[in-house]
């Protein structure tokens, strides 16, 4: 895809870092690879919004990587984009974190267990060590004697941004996201 930029297939091996494309009315689109938007940029189908601090330097030129990236014209989105509740975006949102201990977690755990009739939502499920998942059993905290640090919630409309990136997020794209999760950057 990169082959006939002049000049970018040095970068194209190089660039593992990922850009946050926009709409053209400023709502996270989408997250891909950097090499996808300087393709975007090179096309002129999108404008830089922000550079993250990472340059790379080729023979005759020195290149900030884009973090965001806006696109010119606006591409119309036919549902709202939701985070499925997976393993991997519970622990993004706990941090890793049991929240009953707060030690590292291990396991996924319905607050109100499923055996009394607890749903598999985010308002029920949270990260857990293996001590307390396996302490708490098919009780309720009240039950088992654990308090929760923190109410488990949905997400936030753009949360589903760092999920998509793995977990990764350049502090450029808070302004544009307004997140419960944690960043790592
Ligand atoms: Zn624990």
């Amino acid at each position: 895809m990169v082959g006939d930029l002049p000049g970018i297939g040095w970068y194209a091996c190089a660039i593992v870092v990922r850009t946050l494309v926009l709409n053209a009315s400023n709502e996270p689109l989408s997250v891909v690879a950097a090499r996808r938007a300087i393709v975007l940029l090179y096309r002129e189908r999108a404008d830089l919004d922000a550079r993250s601090n990472r340059v790379w330097h080729a023979e005759s030129a020195s290149f900030a990587v884009p973090s965001v990236v806006r696109l010119r014209r606006y591409v119309p989105v036919p549902y709202k984009r939701s985070i499925p509740i997976s393993r991997r975006a519970i622990f993004l949102r706990d941090d890793h974190r049991c929240q009953y201990c707060g030690r590292r977690a291990e396991n996924i755990d319905h607050v109100i267990p499923k055996v009394q009739g607890g749903e598999h939502i985010w308002e029920n499920v949270v990260a857990s060590c293996q001590r307390c998942n396996s302490r708490k059993g098919g009780r309720t905290p009240l039950q088992a004697g654990l308090t929760l640090i923190r109410t488990p919630v949905r997400p936030g409309r753009f949360d589903w941004v760092y999920v998509a990136a793995g977990g990764y997020a350049d502090g450029t794209w808070q302004p544009f996201i307004g997140s419960q999760l944690t960043v790592h950057s």
